[in-house]
Order: structure tokens, then sequence, then C-alpha cells
């Protein structure tokens, strides 16, 4: 992969953390509360851990590595096809949607075991773990999981139900963002011939390995479309980030058509756009006034008055507890700083909803805009897990240029992504 793209896979998978830690401290938080603690524009740095002296991630940042693990061993199995023309097994590796149920599988095991007894328990079954991050120690750690992905996942786990078509059987009514919050990885397959209706169609499914409600999964796929177009273009020349959000709205209402919840996806991918850019009344056409951009919108001027805005616009959107709000508010954040990584992800928290996923959400999308390189170092400071995340980042990355080599029984690579 040319480096530029391996800066926006580190960019989006970084910058999705960087929201989840900066929005995580004031997630059940009122805003009287964020204003009172942290001044009038709210947030803006990290709350470093009290214990460790760290950033921490919430369940956010924890189940998109495993995310990303699960696209990992299925990009590996796909090669091993490929290249060495192994048969493998009906229920192998082969299928993305059991991959991604087997990895949430294991983060499960992360809240509900400790580190040493689910490593001493695969000792004596002599079972290779499916995701390498189950051996790292700090992923086993409650990070206010939500309760659709831990009840969605125990049912899974009880009947064994990992394939088969997650949104034709959906395992609850849930429209959470647990789905949403966690799936940016599947848009970052590094292989530019991949259909972009694959990678819209495979994050729905793997956001319905928890979310059943139509709403907790077709906002998946119109995040991994949006991302997908922003780190592989057509023909490799960028499109402004309205066009590919308009865009992606039309595949995926196209893609599920009659779906009894489209026109609410819709309305509100309307309203994130109409929010972001209010002069703009469509087809380029522009409001007579004509406001110079960099006097911001509505004739603000200051700094605060822009703050207060972005506030009084995310009250518009909703709070982000249900994924259409969470898309919603990333994607106002987004248009609306998208020349700016920080101003961006600083404006998606600072809320009374769910600031750790709309902050991680909208830093997805933003650091797969501008890439690792260009987000400022204060976020890459005392970011917790940040090897761990930016290793990830690289394999994915990597996993488009698999080699014989890298499949070799013992290998490294084979170590973490073959079973
Ligand atoms: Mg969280």
């Amino acid at each position: 992969m040319t480096s530029k793209i391996t800066d926006q896979i580190r960019g989006c998978l970084f910058g999705g953390a960087v929201g989840d830690a900066l929005g995580y401290p004031i997630e059940f938080r009122r805003e009287y509360e964020i204003f009172h603690r942290y001044g009038k524009r709210g947030i803006s740095q990290y709350r470093l851990d009290y214990d460790t002296g760290e950033a921490i991630i919430s369940d956010d940042t924890q189940m998109a590595l495993f995310t990303a693990n699960a696209v990992l061993v299925h990009q590996t199995n796909t090669a091993q096809m490929r290249l060495l023309e192994k048969v493998l097994p009906e229920d192998a590796a082969s299928d993305m949607r059991y991959c991604q149920a087997r990895a949430c599988d294991d983060w499960l095991t992360t809240q509900r075991e400790t580190f040493w007894g689910a490593r001493t328990q695969r000792i004596r079954s002599g079972e290779k773990a499916f995701s390498w991050l189950l051996n790292v120690q700090e992923l086993f750690d409650l990070r206010a999981p939500g309760n659709s992905c831990l009840a969605a996942l125990e049912a899974r786990r009880r009947k064994q139900d990992f394939q088969g078509s997650f949104v034709d059987h959906p395992v609850n009514q849930s429209k959470g963002c647990g789905g949403i919050m966690r799936i940016a990885p599947i848009a970052l397959i590094p292989d530019p011939e991949l259909p972009i209706e694959w990678i819209d169609r495979e994050a729905a499914q793997a956001s319905a390995v928890t979310h059943g409600h139509s709403l907790g999964y077709l906002t998946s796929a119109v995040l991994a479309h949006v991302i997908r177009r922003i780190v592989f273009p057509p023909e490799e020349k960028p499109m402004e980030l309205k066009d590919i959000i308009l865009e992606a709205k039309e595949t995926v209402s196209e893609l599920f058509r009659g779906d009894p919840h489209m026109d609410r996806l819709r309305d509100i991918i309307d309203l994130a756009v109409l929010l972001a850019d209010p002069d703009d009344l469509g087809e380029g056409i522009r409001a007579p006034q004509g406001k110079n951009k960099d006097t911001n919108l509505h004739g603000v001027q200051s700094a605060q008055e822009a703050f207060d805005k972005d506030l009084e616009n995310i009250h518009m959107l909703g709070e982000g507890w249900v994924a259409e709000e969470t898309l919603g508010i990333a994607l106002y954040c987004a248009l609306r700083h998208q020349d700016d990584f920080s101003a961006g992800v600083i404006a998606s928290v600072n809320h009374k909803g769910d600031s750790d996923s709309t902050g991680a959400v909208t830093g997805n999308i933003l650091g797969a805009l501008h890439g690792y390189d260009a987000i400022e170092e204060k976020w890459k400071n005392d970011l917790e897990l940040s090897k761990v995340i930016l290793e990830i980042a690289d394999d994915l990355a990597h996993s488009g240029s698999i080699t014989p080599d890298d499949l070799r029984e013992g290998s490294a690579w084979m170590e973490k992504y073959g079973l």
C-alpha cells in the first residue's frame, strides 16, 4: 500500500480512539457539569486516568480493535485460498460474518473473564485463540460496555450462532450505537478492487451481530461507505466529503430498498448535511447572502459563538445513544470541521449524549481524511494502547499484499492471524 493509504488507515483507527478517549470521561455527564468542570468550551484535551496517567479508551475502541482483528483473519484466509490454493472448511474464516461474530465473542471473553483465567482455559483446551488480541492484558477491562452487545453476544455464545445472515435473522431489536462505533476497520480492507457495495453490506452484517434493528446496522453501512470513499476514492480522484455522504445515502438506500426505517436514515443524513452548511441550497446553489466561510456560518464570529452553534445543531440531531443520531452528529461534526481534526473531535464530544461514541465515529472519519501524521501531537501522547492500535492499523495496511512467506507455517503473521 502507498504510504498515503497506510497513513489514512492509521489515522482512521487512531482518530477513532482519540475521540473515544476524549469523550469517555464525559459520556454520562450533563452539559452543566461538563461546562462547569471544563470551561465554557468544554473538554478540549485528554483527562488522564489517575492511576495510569493515560487517556483511557472505552468499549468503542476495544471492539473496533476486535473488528480489525477479524478483518485480518479473513484477509489471511482469503490469501491462503488464493495464493496456496488451500481449500478451507465451510465454516471457515473465508466468511467475513463468521470472523466478525467470532471476534466479538472474544471481546465478550475480555468482559466476562480474567486475562489469566481465559489464558489457562485456552492452554487446557489446546485451542488457538481466534483473536491474538486476547494476549493483550489491558483489554480485559470493563469500560462501560453496552448492554445490547453483551446480551446479544451471550445469546450467540449459548447457541454457538456465528454464521449466516445476521441481518435476515435479527438477534434483537436494538438500534444502539454499539454497531456503528466499531465497524470502521471493515472499510479499510486494502483491496481497491473490492466493490464498495460489498463493504457496505458486510459492515451492516458486522453490526447486526449485536444490533438487530435496521437503524442499528444501516448506519454502519453508511459510515463504512464514507470511510471507504475517503481512503480509496474512485480512480484515485478524491471526492468532496459532502458528495461522498450523499452518495453513501443513495447507495445504502438502494442496497436495502424497502427497509421500513429508510426514511429516518435519509432524513438524519440530510439534516446533518444541511446544518453543516445552511447556505448551500443543494446542487451547489448558495443562498444569496453567501457569507465568507472563514467567518463561520450564520454570521457567527467568535470561537465561543461557533462552539455554541455547534452544540445547538448537535441538539437538533439528538444525543447519539442510538445509531442514527451517532451517525448524524458525527457527519455534522466531520463536515463542519473537515479542515481541522482537533476542532471536529472536540465539537463531537461536548454534549450531554454518548460522547465517546460520537467522538469515536467523528474521529474515524476525520482521521481517515487527514491521516495519522496530520493529527496533533497532543492526541498522540498518553493514549492508552496506542502501540496496539498502530500495530493493528499497520497490519491492516499490509494485508493487501500478503505474501506466501507471510503464510509460511510458524511465521509471525500466521501466529497472529492464521487459524
Ligand atoms: Mg463507550
